[in-house]
């Protein structure tokens, strides 16, 4: 799986970050991004979790 978010749609909630930080941290200008391509097996469940919960939508999976 892999996770890519749209960062002109992230409002830096934290949601993501905190929901499965091995996946979604903060970059410089505090926009979440993906820090592993592809997302591990083990933690896909997690990540899916924070892209549905994502109040932008701006996590997206494939
Ligand atoms: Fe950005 Fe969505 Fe993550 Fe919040 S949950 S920090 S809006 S990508």
């Amino acid at each position: 799986m892999k996770a890519v978010v749209d960062q002109d749609a992230c409002i830096s909630c934290g949601m993501c970050v905190s929901t499965c930080p091995e996946v979604f941290e903060f970059d410089d200008n505090e926009k979440a991004h993906a820090v592993v391509d592809p997302v591990p097996g083990e933690l896909e469940d997690s990540a899916q979790e924070a892209a549905e919960g994502c109040p932008t939508d701006a996590i997206h999976t494939e």
